[in-house]
């Protein structure tokens, strides 16, 4: 389980988080919604440890993680950016993750560490590994290709591709699909929600769109000017708004 308790933040005086608590279940699916500036991304960042909280405390899994750095925590973030790397191929930027711990070792043994035995072997493991994530994402043919040869679609899956490899127990997914048209929007909606189901990892998944998180969500948490407004599934949400600023947001008949 994910468990945020009572997270405040601070900004220049100004509090943009009024002490959110929210749990997430294992396997849970848990859209966070609610308009530009409520907050979303920064108690996303502050899950993730991009972001330090100004009070209240973070679980994952039972285990306070506060002042564990980002890299320790058993999640991965997919940012709506992408933020690949242009130079790498399409396989290249997939192996990052796996060619970063490989690289710390080779570190701490400079001249040792490429002459290692073991190195061979991983290098293979690793390229298995790649192959098999892209096969889950149907992207196995563009695996030689630069970032800036793909489509909006085929990078967004190169960047959970990257989230994939890391075999997190959360996936944190902030407006993944802004960049996207409608159309693709629509295809990886459904892929991302298969994705939940097919590796029963967690996702958080912040959104504006009220009409993807109803489609997606196991849980919706509604989201207004730092504070979760309700919690609940679709269904719950829609036919019993906790309050008219849910209703609103959530396109309930008045
Ligand atoms: P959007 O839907 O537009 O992405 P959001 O809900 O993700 O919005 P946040 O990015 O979490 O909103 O920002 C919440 C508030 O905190 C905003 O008022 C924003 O201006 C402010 N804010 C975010 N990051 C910083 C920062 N590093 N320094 C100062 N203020 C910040
Ligand atoms: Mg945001």
């Amino acid at each position: 389980t994910v468990d945020l308790d009572e997270i405040r933040k601070t900004f220049g005086g100004s509090e943009v988080l009024k002490g959110v608590s929210l749990q997430i279940a294992d396997g849970e699916f848990l859209s966070l919604v609610g308009p530009s500036g409520c907050g979303k991304s920064t108690l996303l960042r502050i899950l993730a440890g991009l972001e330090t909280q100004t009070s209240g405390r973070v679980c994952i899994g039972g285990a306070c993680v506060d002042g564990r750095r980002a890299a320790d925590r058993d999640l991965a973030m997919v940012f709506q950016s992408y933020a690949l790397y242009p130079h790498l191929t399409v396989a290249g930027n997939i192996a990052v993750p796996l060619t970063m711990r490989r690289l710390s070792v080779a570190q701490r043994l400079p001249l040792v560490g490429r002459f290692l035995p073991g190195a061979r072997a991983r290098r293979a493991a690793i390229a298995q590994t790649v192959h098999e994530t892209a096969e889950i994402l149907e992207i196995r043919h563009l695996l030689a290709r630069k970032p800036g040869q793909l489509s909006g679609g085929q990078r967004q899956r190169v960047a959970l591709g990257r989230a994939l490899v890391r075999e997190p127990a959360a996936f944190l997914l902030d407006e993944p699909l802004s960049n996207l048209d409608a159309k693709m929007r629509v295809h990886m909606r459904a892929e991302i929600a298969q994705l939940n189901r097919r590796l029963g990892a967690t996702f958080v998944y912040v959104t504006h769109d009220q009409a993807e998180a109803m489609t997606m969500s196991d849980r919706i948490a509604v989201m207004m000017e730092g504070e979760i407004l309700q919690v609940g599934a679709p269904a719950e949400l829609y036919d019993h708004p906790a309050e008219l600023r849910v209703a609103q947001f959530i396109g309930s008949p008045a």
